[in-house]
């Protein structure tokens, strides 16, 4: 049971609590999903007064911080019109204005839009103690067993890259069972992932170009069978989806030109 709330005025005074081996104290972000968490965890750091609630744009990203709501990112100009289109068909808006972006990362699964286009964008988040930037595509993996620090303070990407993503759902407001998101970048590398699937979106491909998105996208899911599709569906259909975003990419790049 969540037994004591503290809520420390200063990254420094939250991480001196979550660094507290006497307890078990986890971060709370929007809380949407933490409170109803009520086994093995003694309190809960509210993260709200830490002044963690910004976004700032660099000369090579966008760097978010850790309390920064979902609807903010909605708002903001340099937010990727692709990233504000998955936070609308991932959330409704009421989870929207309270949940955070780390809080969301934490549990959303692997059938997120949102991680999805992240995981495509090669976002970075910040772990302290030690401010350690680790790559979502690293941590997704491992942090079940592992974490890397016991507070995310930051998550950043680059802007200027191409982004668009493809999906398909049962029905409209029904989570994917499929989602294909390619990013591109100037030089030409474009990476491939996929969600919709098991705990967490995967890459399916990494290259100095996009030739073989269909290939690596029906091999990475070529056996991706669950309750909600069959694994020869899903490989088809990725490889269809990956197409389609590279025509996408094409066409807009096309327009600018
Ligand atoms: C009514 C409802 C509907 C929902 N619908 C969907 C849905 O359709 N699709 C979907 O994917 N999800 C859905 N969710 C789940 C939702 O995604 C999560 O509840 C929300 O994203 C969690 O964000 P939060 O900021 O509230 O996190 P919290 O609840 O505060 O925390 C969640 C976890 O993240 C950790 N955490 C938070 N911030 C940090 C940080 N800075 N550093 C390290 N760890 C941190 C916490 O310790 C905790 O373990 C729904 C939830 C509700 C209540």
């Amino acid at each position: 049971m969540i037994s004591e709330y503290c809520r420390p005025a200063s990254v420094e005074e939250a991480l001196s609590l979550l660094t507290d081996k006497s307890k078990i104290r986890l971060p709370l972000g929007g809380g949407t999903s933490l409170s109803r968490q009520q086994s093995g965890v003694d309190g809960v750091v509210d993260l709200q007064d830490t002044g963690l609630d910004w976004i700032e744009k660099g000369s090579r990203g966008l760097t978010v911080g850790a309390m920064t709501r979902l609807e903010r990112l909605m708002a903001h100009p340099d937010v990727h019109p692709e990233v504000k289109r998955a936070i609308q068909l991932d959330a409704p808006e009421n989870i929207r204005n309270m949940a955070t972006l780390p809080g969301w990362l934490f549990s959303s699964g692997g059938r997120s839009i949102l991680t999805t286009v992240l995981l495509a964008l090669d976002a970075t988040l910040t772990w302290e103690p030690g401010s350690k930037q680790v790559r979502l595509g690293d941590w997704l993996p491992l942090w079940k067993q592992a974490s890397p620090g016991v507070l995310i303070t930051e998550i950043a990407w680059l802007v200027g890259s191409q982004l668009v993503f493809e999906y398909v759902a049962r029905a409209p407001k029904d989570q994917p069972i499929l989602v294909v998101a390619v990013a591109q970048w100037g030089s030409g590398r474009t990476r491939v992932v996929l969600g919709g699937f098991g705990d967490m979106p995967i890459i399916a491909m990494d290259g100095p170009d996009s030739s073989g998105v269909d290939v690596a996208s029906r091999d990475a899911y070529f056996e991706a069978e669950d309750q909600w599709a069959t694994a020869a569906y899903r490989r088809d259909i990725a490889a269809k989806l990956a197409l389609r975003c590279v025509e996408r990419l094409n066409a807009k790049k096309e327009s600018e030109s």
